[in-house]
Order: structure tokens, then sequence, then C-alpha cells
């Protein structure tokens, strides 16, 4: 049997024709940081374009239920861009989401400029029960670097506010950046613990193409942003974090106890979920894509030897606000085979410090056959990168640091090219 907050459709099959977690994609931001390369705009605060996409939004999740969609969804995400944007428009989208979901965990993004102490009363109010709160320093010259469009007072007092409200708080913070030392990262892990967060992601800066910093720097090496800076800015947080009774469950995440996101470890541990908004990815079952498809009937049958299916919401925020029907939405998607699944779900388990649980494991070997996975798992515990402990794969800290190599050996399971479609 999996276990508790391991749910994962190859051994629990009453998500079939349904989802377990639900994510709605806010894409509205003050102004584009440097580093950004996620679907968001700069949008003014009084652009009426925020309450019509909320709008919409609230209809589209309403036809979904309509379906049975919604009706087993255990967690929710509110992400951006950055949901708090929406301001006034966000706490009547988190209430519509409690009341056709019901979810034991419901989490809003927000960015400390956006979340004064009305709006996180009013998301408690509304039912949401954490907030992701994008501090990444607490350094301003480090966010001016950044381009971040709050300063470290800002984003300390962020944190007091939602916690004021009554919501549990994560912070994301930022390492390898311009600017950053190791007494300055020391100084914003600790910071944002000291006002109170209750759960800390921590993530390298990646320098992407189509970026500010992508255009800045290219290909160039950056001294701050080198492998051995990321690394040992990702030691210090650990110790720091450990030492203040954060627990490690995934590659970037800490919590205190009883403060894991739950969200989070739905996507790691294989539950279907919904992508809703624009470039709002999700992940069914086949079964529960042919539900979708009572919605959304321009998507395409799926294939026989499907079992997966993935999907990225293509229509752009002013097409969703324009016209709301689900009818009208457009997708880019790709069908999975079993294979290509399993694979999958190996490589999202490695992300956790739970590892790969021995049901996976079991289905793994009846899917690839013994000597295939056997041969893998041989490869990947020969070079370090994970050990097998109580039956479990577990990723050790050097299969973290390569992360890549690790899940690459694990895809490399998976035949076949992955099949991909828009409609
Ligand atoms: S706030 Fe987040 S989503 Fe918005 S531009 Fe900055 S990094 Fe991107």
């Amino acid at each position: 049997m999996p276990a508790a907050g391991e749910v994962a459709l190859w051994s629990d099959h009453s998500l079939d024709r349904s989802v377990g977690a639900l994510y709605v994609h806010v894409p509205f931001c003050k102004s584009k940081c440097a580093y950004c390369d996620f679907s968001s705009r700069a949008t003014s605060a009084d652009d009426p374009l925020l309450a019509e996409y909320a709008r919409a939004i609230e209809a589209q999740l309403e036809a979904f239920a309509d379906v049975g969609l919604l009706d087993r969804s255990d967690t929710a995400y509110v992400g951006g861009g950055t949901p708090s944007r929406l301001g006034p428009a966000l706490p009547p989208l988190v209430e519509t989401i409690r009341r056709l979901c019901s979810p034991s965990e419901l989490s809003c993004e927000a960015n400390p400029e956006s979340l004064d102490g009305a709006l996180a009363r009013s998301l408690a109010r509304a039912g949401a029960s954490r907030i992701s709160l994008g501090v990444q320093s607490t350094c301003d010259v480090e966010l001016r670097a950044l381009g971040r469009a709050h300063d470290a007072a800002e984003a300390l007092a962020a944190v007091s506010r939602a916690r004021d409200a009554g919501l549990t708080v994560s912070c994301d913070l930022m390492c390898a950046t311009p600017e950053q030392t190791d007494e300055s990262w020391d100084r914003s892990v600790s910071d944002v613990i000291a006002a109170g967060a209750d759960h800390v992601s921590v993530y390298p800066l990646a320098i992407e193409e189509g970026t500010a910093f992508g255009r800045r720097f290219g290909d160039d090496a950056q001294p701050w942003n080198d492998e051995d800076v990321q690394a040992r800015r990702m030691k210090i947080a650990r110790e720091i974090l450990a030492s203040c009774g954060f627990a490690r469950y995934e590659v970037a995440s800490y919590a205190r106890p009883g403060c894991r996101c739950a969200h989070n470890i739905a996507y790691w541990t294989g539950v279907p979920y919904l992508g809703v908004g624009t470039a709002a990815a999700g992940m069914l079952t086949r079964r529960g894509y042919e539900r979708l498809r009572l919605a959304c009937p321009q998507l395409p049958d799926a294939p026989g030897g499907v079992v997966r299916i993935r999907l990225t919401v293509r229509s752009d925020a002013r097409q969703i606000a324009g016209d709301p029907r689900t009818e009208a939405l457009l997708f880019d998607g790709e069908f999975l085979s079993e294979e290509q699944a399993a694979a999958e779900d190996l490589m999202l388990g490695a992300r956790l410090v739970d590892g790969v649980s021995p049901a996976l494991l079991g289905h793994a070997r009846d899917v690839f056959g013994p000597s295939r996975l056997d041969d893998t798992l041989e490869s990947v515990l020969g070079s370090g990168l994970a050990v097998l402990e109580d039956g479990r794969l577990r990723p050790t800290e050097s299969g973290w640091l390569l992360g890549n190599e690790l899940y690459g050996s694990l895809w490399s399971l998976s035949s076949g090219e992955v099949t991909s479609f828009s409609a």
C-alpha cells in the first residue's frame, strides 16, 4: 500500500475518472523580473482584464465541476504569475474553488508588494489555508539586481501579515544570484525563519533564454551562478533549516512538522491534476481525460495504449477572458504510454526524500520487466545517485545535486517518442 500522501494512480484507481489536485494559473505581475521565463506579464493593477480573467476562470471551474472532474480534488493551488495581483478579485476565485472542491489544502501564491493585511484576511476567510510568498532574498541589493518589485522590509512584513491572518506561510528563496554572498544568503534564510515561515523552498537561479538575464549574460559562465556556488548555498540552507526544525522532504522543499505542501507532493506521486487558466499544465488518466472531453469536445480521442495525458492550456489571458467557454479553449498535449508514465513516476518519485516506494518499484518491474529495471537500478546505485533502503529507492545528496543525471537514467527506461498534439 502507498504511504499516506502517496496516492498514486498506478495503485489507486479511485481517481481514475477525476483529478486529485487542481492548479489555477494567474498570469499577471507588477513587472517582469530579470530572470523570469514563466507565463506572466506586467499588468497594471487597474486593468479590467484582471477581474474579467478571474470571472472567466470561475466560469470554467463551474463547467469542469459540472462534468464531475473536481469531485475528488483534495488540494488546490492558485499560482502564477502573481495571484495577489488580482487584488479584490482573488478572494471570490478562492471561494469558488472552496465551494466546488472543498480541498483539504488550498494555497495561493502572492508577492510581498501586493499582499496587504486586508487581502491576507479576505483570503483566509474565503478558504485559503496557505500562502506561498515569492521572497527570493532579504537583501535589497540582490532584490534590485533580480528586478523584483519588493524590498526586504516589505517581504518580511508580508510574512507577518499572512501569519496574522492565520495562514500557513511558505517562502521561496533563490540562491546563486548576482550580488549574493554566502553571508547574505545565510541572512536571507535566517530572516524568513525568524519572521515565522512554516515552509521554505530554495532554488538556484537558472539563466534562461528569452529573459533579461538570458539576453545580458547569454551562455557566458557567471561566477556567481556556477555549480559549486549553487551546491554550497543549497548546503548552507540545508544546515540552517535543519538546525531550526525544518525537515527536507523534496529536493528544494523544507517544512516544519505538519507543514509539507500536499499539493506539491501530489505532483511528485502521480496524482492526476487539472490545470485551469492560461499556460496551466494538467495530467490526467485516460478516463479522466474522457471526462474532460465532455467539457472540451475539441480535444482528440486518446489512441489505444495511452494511459496518461499531459495538457497545457494554450489560450492566452485575453482569449480566456473574452470567451470563457471551455469548448473554446486551445490546448497542447502529449499522450503517454504505460512505459512512459511509469518512467515519469519513477523520475518524479526520485525528487522526494521518501524516494520511490516499493509499490511503484513493483509496478515498474511489471511494466519494464525485471532485467531492464534492475540494469537501470544497478547503474544509478553504482554511480552513487541513489540508495535502496527498506525497499525504497532514495536519492542521495549527489543524486539531488546531479538531478538531471538521475532523472535521465530513470526516464531512459521508457521507449518510443511521446506523441504530441494541439487542439
Ligand atoms: S513575480 Fe514571479 S512570475 Fe512574476 S515576473 Fe517575477 S518571477 Fe516571473
